[in-house]
């Protein structure tokens, strides 16, 4: 089974102003791959150190990929550093194809190419080189005695693309089978009781393995099987998935990754419905999220954030009355929200949010965390009082998640 380790290079990680988002598509990239993956470190611009873990990395692992430092000035010294480990000619040839493109890229931008950008497209003898389709570094890959440096720029919107067209068909064919792994989405059941409900799976797995993690709200459950190609994987799949199904039932809401909104969005065009949202402490967010999903003016009609009383009253028609007796946020008001919007969009689902998000305004008998989200049906209602735990956007947040939760199982008919 072969290895790799992953080296960052880039001061500016380390001093924490760039988060380290290579780093994590990598990993997930080698995982894929089915190659190992033990040791990830993050250097700065300096060549000391970036020896040192270069050949730290190279002592240990049969690929070491690296990113950033393949711009064109001083402090990019990622090329010269690995080729010095690995003891090749320091005399750095051109490649011309590289060369015309990155001349080709200047002219289109109308700007003058420097002298230093040349560095760019010099590499030791021998390399393979890995085209740049987004920017003017290529990549490449040194190969010595079995041993392979992988260099690839830092920013993420060329590294990826470079990444997935030419480093994933390199490591395919070093790798010894791939890894073949599905993500299962669980809304109202936490990690813990997720895990417990699974236990009889997960204390006898080997091939396919099972692991969960939180997200914002929700469980995630990957289930990966180590196999020769992708038919494999599925068949290797498929049968501990159904037996999650069987065990979680109706709280897992997606079973190939997809998220919530889209699950949603799907059951809407799928059933021709319309829908519009009301929204007071989630500020649009509601709307906001099916928005993200393409495709989503086929579903959504309108949105209105009414944040003050006024506003829940003239725009959605709730009750003077209502907001003096139970208040702005509770049961009733939700409703209302709910019901006006339904009505003067003229659309078959109307979701409302009315809560406390904090860090002011609680009280004991409405505490902050206090949310209510009401959905609006034709021939029906229903409204949930939630106790969110977090800060004001995660309160937001998951009072996104049980509204749109609300919908999909209704839709669904689920209970
Ligand atoms: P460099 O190729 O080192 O000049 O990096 C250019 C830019 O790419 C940096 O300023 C960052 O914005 C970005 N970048 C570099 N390394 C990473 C990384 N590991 N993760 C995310 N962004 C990065
Ligand atoms: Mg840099």
């Amino acid at each position: 089974m072969i290895t790799a380790e992953i080296i960052s290079v880039g001061t500016e990680l380390l001093m924490g102003q760039i988060l380290d988002t290579n780093a994590q598509y990598i990993s997930q990239r080698l995982t894929e791959a089915g190659i190992n993956l033990y040791f990830r470190a993050t250097v700065g611009d300096n060549h000391d150190r970036l020896f040192h873990a270069i050949q730290t990395a190279a002592s240990r692992a049969d690929i070491v990929i690296l990113t950033g430092g393949l711009g064109p000035t001083e402090d990019d010294l990622t090329k010269e550093t690995a080729a010095d480990v690995l003891g090749l000619d320091p005399d750095f040839v051109p490649d011309e194809e590289s060369l015309e493109r990155m001349l080709a890229r200047f002219a289109q931008n109308r700007r003058i190419m420097t002298e230093n950008n040349r560095k760019q497209v010099m590499f030791p003898k021998g390399a393979i080189i890995l085209p740049n389709e987004n920017g003017t570094a290529p990549g490449c890959i040194l190969e010595k005695d079995g041993k392979a440096i992988i260099l690839l720029p830092g920013p993420p919107r060329e590294m990826r693309p470079m990444f997935d067209a030419s480093v994933m068909p390199y490591l395919r064919k070093r790798g010894e089978g791939i890894f073949c792994s599905r993500v299962l989405r669980v809304y109202g059941l936490g990690e813990s009781a997720v895990e417990d409900k699974l236990r009889p799976l997960i204390d006898t797995q080997t091939n396919p393995t099972i692991a969960t993690y939180a997200l914002t709200g929700e469980t995630t459950i990957r289930v990966t099987a180590r196999c020769q190609n992708k038919e494999e994987g599925s068949r290797l799949l498929e049968p501990t998935i159904q037996a999650i199904e069987e065990l979680l039932g109706h709280v897992i809401y997606s079973s190939d990754g997809m998220p919530l909104e889209q699950v949603c969005a799907n059951l809407l065009l799928q059933s021709k419905k319309t829908i519009a949202v009301a929204e007071s402490c989630t500020g649009g967010l509601l709307a906001s999220t099916l928005i993200s999903v393409p495709g989503s003016s086929a579903f959504l009609m309108e949105g209105c954030v009414t944040y003050s009383n006024a506003a829940k009253m003239r725009r959605l028609g709730v009750q003077a009355d209502t907001l003096a007796t139970y208040g702005a946020v509770s049961k009733e008001t939700a409703l209302e929200m709910a019901r006006g919007m339904r009505k003067s969009a003229g659309v078959d689902f109307a979701l409302a949010t009315t809560g406390i998000a904090g860090p002011d305004g609680g009280t004991a008998q409405k505490p902050i965390g206090l949310v209510y989200v009401g959905l609006a049906y034709a021939g029906g209602e229903t409204v949930h009082e939630m106790h969110f735990v977090g800060d004001r956007n995660r309160i937001r947040e998951l009072a996104v998640l049980e509204g749109l939760d609300m919908l999909r199982r209704h839709i669904q008919e689920i209970e």
